[in-house]
């Protein structure tokens, strides 16, 4: 927690300059080439973002949800690859670890994560197990031998956000093959360079090129039972929908700032570009689509920071959590649809970057829970909430 307010300021301000200076103008050639240029991650590094949200006893920033909120406004304000390779690790790669770890897990990986040494992939969904996360296959098999207490991991893992560069994945797996629900799954700490693991060829996606996705293939593959996290089978589940709500929250402040961008852009052209003598931005129809974007931009920072703020109080925000990310990755949605149409012919094609950010943006309904989901997480709750 950064508790002088005057610290906090600094602090976000050079995440702003950092932002303006350093990726906005490497969008594109980052875009083109599929990879981030090492001095950005090493910047990225030194700037204490790979630990935002991990204590400073371990190395990190040890901001508070509301901090990490604020910071992922401004990170929004450009390519959201930028913010998958070290956001993945604080959104949900490391939070399995830092929420229910034990404290010999935590003395082990959090400083690496912290300093960026480790950059951490979250390992869910399979290839039969999507949104129905707890039907998963991937089972783990406890053994014993001369070298000591382990499991077996067999299983396949999909989509999942910086394998290519992971060295390490919190991963969920079937330890109880008789319950094959939530209660039969484990969390695992697994190091990339354990063997029996492949990583697939990544995948080639829509939009946010230069963040990498790829199956993870695991073969008899051999985990130390001292990296089954909080050292209890039957857990994990828990633990991941634990880290998913924290990643909500991340995830809806990140739409956020890159709608505030988009709309930036929009307002920029509109005032600017001229057609029946006028700028764009003098037409009524025009405005109309800047207000609703402003009026919907602001409702769902408000939604954020109230639901941030709510989590740091230790409040139960798993509701609040799905409506961050239901309204603002739908809001985000409507207003990349705008900010093309203000463009114009312009935002169609690729020169101003606006399609870019339209194609971007569409995974933000997709992961860590689609709309339906969290449509389906809020009602629920609503509902047990009303029968308690
Ligand atoms: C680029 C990218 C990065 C990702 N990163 C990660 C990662 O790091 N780690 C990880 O574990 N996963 C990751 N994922 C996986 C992501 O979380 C899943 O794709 C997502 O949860 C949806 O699962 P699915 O793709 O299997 O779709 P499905 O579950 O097959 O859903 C298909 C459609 O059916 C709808 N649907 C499904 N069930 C219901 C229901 N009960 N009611 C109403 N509608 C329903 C869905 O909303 C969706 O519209 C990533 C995905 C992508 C594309």
């Amino acid at each position: 927690m950064i508790r002088d307010p005057d610290t906090l300021a600094a602090f976000l301000d050079s995440v702003r300059r950092f932002v303006k200076e350093r990726l906005v103008p490497a969008e594109n050639t980052v875009a083109d080439t599929d990879e981030i240029p090492e001095d950005i991650v090493a910047d990225m590094k030194a700037m204490g973002l790979f630990g935002l949200t991990i204590p400073e006893s371990y190395g990190g920033l040890g901001l508070t949800m509301e901090e990490e909120a604020l910071v992922m406004f401004e990170m929004g304000r450009t390519s959201p690859a930028f913010r998958s390779l070290f956001g993945t690790t604080v959104g949900i790669g490391s939070q399995g670890i830092l929420i229910d770890g034990t404290p010999a897990q935590k003395d082990k990986y959090l400083p690496l994560l912290a300093s960026g040494e480790l950059i951490a992939s979250f390992a869910l969904t399979e290839p039969e197990a999507g949104s129905d996360a707890a039907s998963l296959r991937t089972n783990a098999r406890r053994a014993s031998d001369e070298h000591g207490e382990h499991y077996i991991v067999n299983g396949t893992k999909r989509f999942i956000t910086n394998a290519p560069h992971a060295g390490l994945f919190t991963l969920m797996a079937r330890t109880d093959l008789n319950n094959k629900g939530a209660g039969g799954v484990s969390a695992f700490i697994v190091e990339r360079g354990t063997p029996g693991i492949t990583i697939g060829k990544p995948d080639r996606k829509m939009g946010q090129r230069g963040a990498h996705t790829a199956d993870v293939i695991f073969e008899n593959c051999r985990v130390p039972a001292a990296n089954l996290i909080g050292g209890k089978e039957g857990l994990g589940f828990k633990t991941a929908m634990k880290v998913l709500e924290k990643g909500r929250i991340h995830i809806a402040a990140i739409c956020v700032g890159v709608a505030e961008r988009m709309l930036e852009d929009a307002l920029a052209y509109a005032m600017e570009r001229k057609q029946f003598g006028q700028p764009i931005a003098e037409f009524q129809l025009v405005q109309a689509m800047l207000a609703e974007s402003k009026m919907e931009v602001y409702a769902a920072r408000c939604m954020v920071v109230d639901a941030a703020r709510r989590r740091d109080a230790g409040e139960n925000v798993a509701t609040e959590a799905s409506c961050c990310k239901l309204f603002a990755s739908e809001m985000c949605g409507r207003v990349a649809d705008r900010a093309v149409q203000i463009f114009g012919g312009s935002g169609y094609v690729a020169d101003h970057g606006i399609e870019r950010f339209y194609r971007d943006v569409r995974l933000f309904r997709i992961y860590e829970g689609t709309s339906q989901i969290q449509q389906l997480v809020i009602a629920r709750n609503m509902i047990r909430e009303a029968t308690r």
